[in-house]
């Protein structure tokens, strides 16, 4: 109920509440040097986007909303919410004489794609998906005793492409046995498919000792210049990939995908992630790989092994990439 709130909530701020040239993440408000980076203080950045900020606690937690839209930030975390999703930031909110800074860089490649929806030229309609199941052949991925992420992996994949066909799309996938292709032949085939979407399906693993992590996680490229989700906030193999041309495309489908998961699924929140992947770095269509769930906690395991809970969670990726069309193909 909180989540069908949500989307109504978001649909009405993309239609009433936020006009594009109130946009202030750079530009109109100015920026400060903190930390070596552009940050900009978010009680001006919220004033010219007609968001109300409060201090949810004192110095700690602030909430930016309006009618649609709302924004919650933790002072020294990377870690934000965005219409009660979690969005990992590049840097973290930082706090300087009573104020909450965000960084130019988070406001630009995170707040905005999802607050203002990237739009497709009038022509060009998404028809094509290209899926890939992680790993295979040689490289099983992850393994619970016999059981090997490479198989689960594509066994979703072909539950999605026929749950995509269904919904009138043309799909196919980058290997449909038990073969490696290598990393970045992956995106390379979803090019030569015509592809307008790609998306890569993993599943995840805490390693040894951590069975009690548990979620769903969908990555997105990590903007050019910016910093991954598991990198701390260093700045690692930074220059622009061909991926990059998709910035705001890749994070809108990450949150439509992973808002989708959230809502349709009884599943952990591990939020929206950046990360340089190879079948991300190269994809020439906008991309997300998707995490969905850990093959280490003992009943997480359970559903993914379990046809039906895949056929759920297909039918929620297949909402989510509906819903990121339905904005994507409106008219500019
Ligand atoms: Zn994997």
């Amino acid at each position: 109920m909180k989540a069908a709130f949500s989307l109504l909530w978001l649909l009405l701020s993309i239609c009433v509440g936020l006009p594009a040239s109130a946009w202030g993440g750079s530009g109109d408000v100015a920026s400060v040097s903190l930390a070596g980076r552009n940050y900009v203080r978010l009680l001006d950045w919220a004033r010219v986007n007609n968001l109300e900020t409060r201090w949810l606690k004192r110095d700690e937690t602030i909430q930016l909303t309006n009618r649609g839209v709302r924004l919650v930030f933790a002072m020294d975390s990377r870690e934000a919410e965005i219409n009660d999703l979690n969005v990992w930031l590049s840097y973290p909110v930082l706090l300087r004489n009573g104020s909450a800074y965000v960084s130019e860089a988070d406001l630009k490649t995170a707040v905005k794609p999802i607050l203002y929806p990237p739009r497709n030229s009038a022509s060009a309609k998404i028809k094509t998906i290209v899926l890939d199941p992680g790993h295979g052949g040689k490289d099983p991925g992850n393994q619970d005793g016999s059981r090997q992420e490479k198989k689960y992996a594509l066994l979703l994949a072909e539950e999605l492409s026929d749950q995509l066909k269904h919904a009138g799309f043309k799909t196919s996938l980058t290997r449909t046995s038990d073969t490696l292709i290598d990393l970045p032949v992956r995106p390379d085939i979803a090019r030569r498919r015509g592809a307008d979407l790609f998306i890569s399906l993993h599943w995840n693993s805490a390693g040894s000792g951590k069975n009690e992590v548990k979620g769903v996680e969908t990555y997105c490229l990590t903007p050019e210049g910016a910093s991954s989700t598991n990198a701390g906030g260093e700045v690692i193999g930074a220059g622009a990939k061909p991926g990059n041309l998709y910035n705001n495309k890749n994070m809108f489908l990450a949150y439509t995908i992973q808002r989708s998961l959230r809502k349709n699924l009884t599943v952990e929140d591990r939020g929206i992630r950046r990360a340089r992947f190879a079948v991300l770095r190269t994809a020439e269509m906008p991309a997300v790989l998707i995490e969905g769930g850990f093959m280490s906690h003992p009943a997480e395991s359970k559903h993914i092994y379990d046809p039906a809970y895949r056929k759920q969670m297909a039918k929620a990726i297949v909402e989510g990439v509906l819903a990121y069309r339905a904005q994507v193909e409106q008219p500019r």
